[in-house]
């Protein structure tokens, strides 16, 4: 098999972010190590609130180009709350990365792994395994602050909420696909289209095209699930879910609800796709309460790795990747199956070096 050079953008961030982006790369060389079959060139990027402070800027100047040149961005977390735009807004510039580069599809994978907290008593709790795809370019977050586009008057201010046809159709086809790719690994084949189609036109027009794009997929089963009701249901009966694709603010919401379910954010991995790049972050924040002091789950971060290199695989054909890829994931399963990963997060005893350095080992372990 032929050597793949893959390059990254890198930005570590603010808070827990530079240590769990670290841990995320730690893990990924144990994977490359292990697979022997590609190399990650990481080219650091500045960028995030304390970068603000300092300079006056978001991102260093050609930034935002630059990360766009690589395969792949990778990104810890960005944010404090002490620290602020004029407009009072948190300093943001991950978001106009999503709008540059078009990256509408949010992967946002949600597993209930053993020996993790178990919020809910049912004994099918542990069998949780869905993904909540969340288009990421529009939406009400089209209006979110960074992109200056709300009609603000000392009255009233107005933020759009937008669902454009284009995106609409490549985001219920990119979740289509999904469902297909897990059904074929064992998955139930079942895409939910979670929206709110009898209040408002945006939402049905959303809905209409997601049927509109079924008839393609006539192997996968269709679900419809108002909002408010996906949010009982994912206390109720999250494991009758598969792939539940939605609407940005609502993907935001639900993400962090399910995210809950099955532990904590320190598991909740993300990918945000485009037609060019992709981005790779754990969906949660610079956590701000923790920084600095050891205690962040960096599993989040590093099932965002595992994402990333199954993405290059995808993007340059080259298998050693995905294996890479399966390699973390078998680690994490292995790590909380053995009991040998017990993040401070869940009650345990080891911060985020010792996490990732037992799950590196395990990696390594397997070669
Ligand atoms: P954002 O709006 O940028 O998503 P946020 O302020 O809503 O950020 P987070 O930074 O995600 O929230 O943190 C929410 C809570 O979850 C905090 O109490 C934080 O300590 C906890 N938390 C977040 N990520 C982790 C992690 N990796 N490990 C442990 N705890 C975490």
């Amino acid at each position: 098999m032929a050597h793949c050079n893959c390059s990254v953008s890198l930005i570590r961030g603010d808070g827990i972010g530079l240590d769990v982006a670290d841990a995320a790369c730690e893990v990924v060389e144990a994977a490359r190590a292990v697979t022997d079959g590609f190399t990650i060139d990481y080219r650091p990027i500045e960028a995030g609130a304390a970068y603000f402070a300092r300079t006056g800027h978001d991102i260093e100047p050609g930034g935002e180009a630059a990360a766009g040149e690589s395969d792949a961005i990778f990104l810890g977390a960005i944010g404090l709350p002490t620290i602020r735009y004029e407009d009072g807004t948190e300093i943001s510039p991950h978001l106009r990365l999503r709008d540059r580069y078009q990256l509408y599809a949010g992967v946002r994978p949600v597993k209930s792994y053993p020996n993790t907290p178990r919020r809910l008593s049912s004994h099918l709790a542990g069998t949780i395994d869905l993904v909540i795809l969340r288009e990421s370019t529009e939406g009400l977050f089209y209006s979110a602050a960074v992109h200056g586009r709300s009609k603000v008057t000392d009255e009233a201010v107005e933020d759009t909420l937008r669902i454009s046809r284009g995106t609409t159709e490549k985001l219920h086809r990119f979740g289509f696909r999904l469902a297909e790719k897990r059904k074929s690994q064992g998955g139930k084949g079942l895409l939910t289209c979670v929206d709110k189609a009898n209040v408002f036109r945006s939402m049905a027009f959303f809905r209409s095209i997601f049927d509109e794009v079924a008839e393609e997929f006539p192997y996968i089963r269709c679900g419809y699930n108002y909002v408010d009701a996906q949010a009982l249901d994912l206390i109720r009966k999250p494991w009758d879910f598969d792939v539940i694709v939605t609407e940005n603010m609502f993907g935001d919401i639900l993400s962090d609800l399910a995210a809950g379910v099955v532990g904590g954010m320190g598991l909740a991995s993300c990918a945000e796709v485009g037609d060019t790049t992709a981005l790779f972050q754990p969906a949660h924040g610079s956590a701000p309460d923790i920084m600095g002091q050891d205690k962040a789950n960096p599993i989040a971060a590093i099932l965002s790795g595992a994402l990333m290199l199954e993405y290059l695989s995808e993007k340059h054909r080259n298998a050693s990747l995905v294996q890479g890829a399966q390699l973390i994931e078998k680690a994490v399963d292995l790590g909380f199956s053995e009991n040998r990963i017990r993040p401070i997060e869940f009650g345990g005893d080891m911060g985020t070096r010792d996490v990732s350095g037992e799950i590196a080992s395990i990696v390594r372990s397997f070669g």
